[in-house]
């Protein structure tokens, strides 16, 4: 970071390739979840590229991507299809990738993110594509000799690719998109996003805006391909950024050039190098895929897709602070994870007037819980309504916060429910005067002195002689109800 302004404005735009939540590939009936498997063990004909074999497309691979643009408030247009994307490259068997050139699945939608300026920014989604992913190269080298191996089970998994208008001004706000974007597909089981294992990647594009001469420049962008983590694009693009400005400034190819570059980023180096420049960028001559017919995905089909879409993060955590009074804070916590947000919806349909209630308990002791023990949600002892209604009984004042902590942590062993713990254990709070009337009593007679001294004006020593009942009730005795009654019989 910097810390005086640059000298130019900085404008990004994204290319998100994320691989979809499908059980097989593409194409052909191959498990798509390649992450950790034996090298090749997750092949067939078809994503190997052999002669001969034939492509079918997987249903669920092209709702999900419509799901994703619907989503990202693209419109679905009526007619689209596949197209064959052509170059050479290793990771490639069939010398093409199916792809989708003019005709994407989604086109002209928008994101809102957290902008620089404080508020929400509006960021276009220019269009959203299915294809398939390569197959993934592993270098090394042995005795002085380089190699490359390679593994096809990647290869054929469906990848959406998403591409953002370039209306992104800094890194924190392509992280902020990103995010947003994340948030979005996994709530919409589109993609696990699932960067640290190889799920997801960006192609990053950077170019530098400013004045010179009473003129505006802007220069074509460098495209950083292929980046995998939010670190690498955090690093990587201040870097290219300011390579740009130097090498306008020292007079080099940027002032002449016509059309973008791509560029690698090498995290060993922490500098980019120069992949193709634009007199050699491919062209992939794409044409229709002649093994597949085109896709038209029927008025009825998109609707009922976007029926079944839930609420979209953003949404849920604007009503989650209307509906039930929760701060921005809480709403953010809870809506983050979409089942502990319909676990805390769950639990307020107990305890329906405490939502505020819900939210701490949920946000403190359940997700502690979660987090200590490494529990899943889904494995979880305790059922939604039975915190509601621990949340009730301590409204009620029939146990006390404090005791409220305890019943859950035999909840969270037993799953028994709350009412059955506090009636077991005795464990109710004791908040008629009856019984509490002879250790108030008691406790006034053994201090003299305490109660000498609140009569004098010392008010601490009223909350120490609330405190010695409690002890004489181990810790069940309604305080305000003590409270009060001291104070009736002092004054
Ligand atoms: P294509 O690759 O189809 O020729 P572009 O290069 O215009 O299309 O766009 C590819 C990506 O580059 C998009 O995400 C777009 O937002 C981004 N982009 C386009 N122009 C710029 C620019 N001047 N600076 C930064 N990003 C840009
Ligand atoms: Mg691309
Ligand atoms: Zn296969």
């Amino acid at each position: 970071m910097t810390a005086s302004a640059p000298p130019y404005e900085l404008v990004i735009g994204l290319e998100v390739h994320v691989e979809l939540a499908t059980r097989s590939k593409m194409f052909c009936g191959c498990a798509a979840r390649w992450f950790g498997a034996p090298p090749n063990t997750l092949t067939c004909p078809v994503c190997l590229g052999l002669p001969g074999a034939l492509p079918v497309p997987n249903r669920r691979a092209i709702e999900l991507s419509i799901q994703a643009g619907i989503a990202l408030r693209c419109d679905t247009p009526p007619h689209t299809k596949f197209d064959r994307k052509n170059y050479m490259y290793p990771d490639l068997p069939k010398g093409y990738q199916i792809s989708q050139f003019d005709l994407p699945l989604s086109v002209k939608g928008w994101l809102d993110v957290p902008g620089d300026g404080g508020g929400d920014k509006r960021v276009g989604i220019r269009r959203a594509h299915l294809e398939e992913d390569t197959a993934r190269m592993v270098h090394g080298s042995e005795g002085g000799e380089q190699y490359s191996l390679l593994d096809f089970n990647r290869s054929g998994v469906p990848l959406l690719e998403i591409v953002s208008e370039p209306d992104l001004r800094s890194s924190a706000e392509a992280l902020a998109y990103l995010e947003r974007l994340r948030e979005i597909l996994v709530y919409a089981g589109v993609s696990e996003f699932r960067l640290e294992e190889g799920g997801g990647r960006f192609d990053t594009n950077v170019s530098i805006r400013f004045s010179e001469d009473g003129e505006t420049r802007w220069p074509p962008q460098s495209e950083i391909k292929n980046l995998n983590s939010y670190r690498a694009l955090e690093d990587a693009v201040p870097y290219e950024a300011d390579r740009l400005w130097r090498e306008w400034q020292a007079g080099g190819a940027l002032r002449t050039r016509r059309g973008k570059i791509t560029v690698g980023w090498s995290e060993s180096r922490r500098a980019t190098f120069l992949q193709r420049s634009k007199e050699e960028i491919e062209d992939y001559r794409y044409f229709p895929e002649p093994d597949l017919v085109a896709l038209e995905p029927s008025v009825e089909t998109v609707a009922a897709l976007r029926a079944a879409l839930p609420e979209m993060p953003a949404d849920r955590r604007d009503r989650f602070a209307r509906q039930y009074g929760l701060s921005a804070y809480d709403a953010r916590i809870l809506v983050a994870d979409r089942a502990i947000a319909d676990w805390y919806e769950a639990a307020v349909a107990a305890a329906p007037s405490r939502p505020k209630q819900v939210a701490n308990w949920v946000t403190g002791e359940l997700l502690r819980h979660l987090k200590e023990r490494s529990v899943d949600l889904r494995d979880l002892t305790v059922r939604p309504s039975q915190l509601g209604t621990l949340v009730e009984l301590v409204a009620s004042g029939e146990i006390s916060g404090k005791t409220a902590k305890d019943v859950l942590t035999r909840m969270w062993e037993s799953g028994a429910d709350p009412a059955e713990i506090v009636r077991a254990r005795g464990l109710g709070q004791l908040s008629d005067e009856a019984s509490l009337a002879s250790a108030v009593d008691a406790v006034l007679a053994e201090n003299p002195k305490a109660v000498a001294d609140y009569v004098a004006g010392n008010q601490r020593a009223l909350g120490a002689l609330v405190g010695k009942v409690q002890s004489k009730l181990g810790g069940r005795a309604n305080p305000a109800v003590v409270n009060r009654m001291l104070l009736e019989k002092v004054a």
